[in-house]
């Protein structure tokens, strides 16, 4: 359809000072829309009654057709976009069988009953939510003149990340790999909980998000595995690579799990059992355990001569020992036992000749939560739904401006 819309409005302004003009532009931006809206909602409307069958059916009797007008314009409703509230016409009809009323407003616009704000509306304010603080957010909008609080932002964010679901894919690669990270929870003491994340491979090379939980550190693992189940199933093979609680897997035909120590965690959580063994933070005993740590968990990616790698392991295995032995000498049991355990499963992945690429992958996955998580204070869902909606906007495809954007519309000038 093409609408013809002419605004006419009466400015009181000062000067011609572009800071004004853009002041005062401010004011009128809303204004403007809510009439643009309500000038395409009226034509829209006026053309669908004129239609033999009727756009909706009548809530009274099902009918649809036989509607006439009641009013084009009864008490005005609020309606949230992303420019801020606008005001908008009630559009009323009436069933000629039943004599049943229905606002039709709503119903034209795609707005669930009551509802304030379009889902394509919650979507961006959610994202947007994801990408920044709640309250940089706010400050950022309202900097182009649009009014939102942060805590409807923050509900927005909370209502679209619940509904957000993930699952693998069966036409991408069948190889995955999981990993968690930390979150500072209100209400919980020290280190929070852990955010856990499952990846798939895409058969681009990529990642994509496939499974994400939030729960206790080194257990809950099921949470995150459990939903995957049925569709591991569907894969001929399926290669995970996890230093989580994988026992609930083990039973499914063609999985083969990989249990790799995370490498890159494996430094930090030692600092806690240094801290246990009454080593002071930061004195050169500590720096001289860390650093050995450090050197044996850095691997050197890229080689595939099988000798090679092996050489390089026993290498590091040696002075992992060493290191063990050290610990046990001086009375540091909690760090010894800590890296006996380890031990075992530290260069699976290394020793499988799987690319250091995948770890790097996830690690940049786990930054990506983290840069969000690290501002704000989280409660365990609400850290859950923001991240479900970050990760879903970088890792697989979730755009709400792009779906915008792609609308089939055209502004033509009144010349033309
Ligand atoms: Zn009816």
């Amino acid at each position: 359809m093409t609408v013809t819309i002419s605004i006419n409005y009466k400015i009181e302004i000062p000067d011609c000072n572009i800071e004004t003009i853009i002041a005062c532009f401010r004011q009128a931006l809303i204004l403007f829309l809510s009439d643009f809206v309500n000038t395409i909602l009226i034509e829209f409307a006026i053309q669908y009654m004129k239609e033999k069958t009727f756009l909706f059916a009548c809530e009274g009797c099902g009918s649809n057709h036989g509607f006439i007008w009641k009013t084009k314009r009864a008490r005005d409703t609020r309606i949230s976009t992303v420019f801020g509230k606008i005001m908008l016409w009630q559009m009323q009809v009436m069933c000629k069988s039943c004599g049943k009323k229905m606002y039709i407003t709503r119903k034209l616009l795609d707005i669930a009953p009551r509802q304030s704000m379009s889902e394509g509306t919650k979507k961006l304010f959610a994202l947007l939510g994801s990408l920044t603080s709640f309250r940089v957010s706010e400050k950022m909008l309202k900097l182009v003149g649009v009014r939102i609080d942060k805590m409807s932002i923050w509900r927005c964010t909370q209502e679209v990340g619940e509904q957000l679901e993930f699952d693998l894919d069966l036409n991408e690669g069948g190889r995955g790999e999981a990993d968690g990270t930390g979150v500072a929870i209100n209400g919980i003491k020290k280190r929070g909980r852990e955010l856990k994340v499952f990846v798939q491979e895409t058969i681009t090379g990529g990642v994509r998000i496939a499974g994400l939980s939030i729960g206790k550190y080194e257990s809950d693992w099921d949470k995150l595995f459990n939903p995957l189940k049925s569709s591991l199933k569907a894969f001929d093979n399926f290669l995970l690579v996890t230093d989580g609680d994988s026992n609930i897997l083990k039973s499914i035909k063609g999985v083969k799990i990989l249990f790799q120590r995370c490498l890159w965690h494996l430094p930090y959580q030692m600092k806690y059992y240094l801290w246990k063994d009454g080593i002071k933070r930061k004195s050169t005993e500590w720096y001289h355990l860390l650093g050995k740590v450090f050197d044996i968990t850095a691997i050197r990616y890229g080689l595939d001569d099988e000798k090679e790698i092996e050489g390089i392991i026993k290498i590091k295995n040696n002075r992992l020992d060493k290191l063990i032995s050290y610990c046990l000498e001086n009375g540091y049991t909690n760090s010894a036992s800590y890296l006996k355990n380890a031990r075992g499963d530290m260069f699976t992945a290394f020793s499988n000749k799987l690319k250091g690429q995948t770890t790097s992958k996830v690690e940049r996955v786990m930054r990506t939560v983290n840069m969000r998580t690290k501002i704000g204070k989280w409660s365990e869902s609400g850290a859950l739904n923001a991240i479900k909606v970050r990760l879903a906007h970088y890792y697989n495809g979730f755009d709400p401006a792009e779906e915008m954007y792609c609308k089939e519309v055209r502004v033509l000038d009144a010349g033309e």
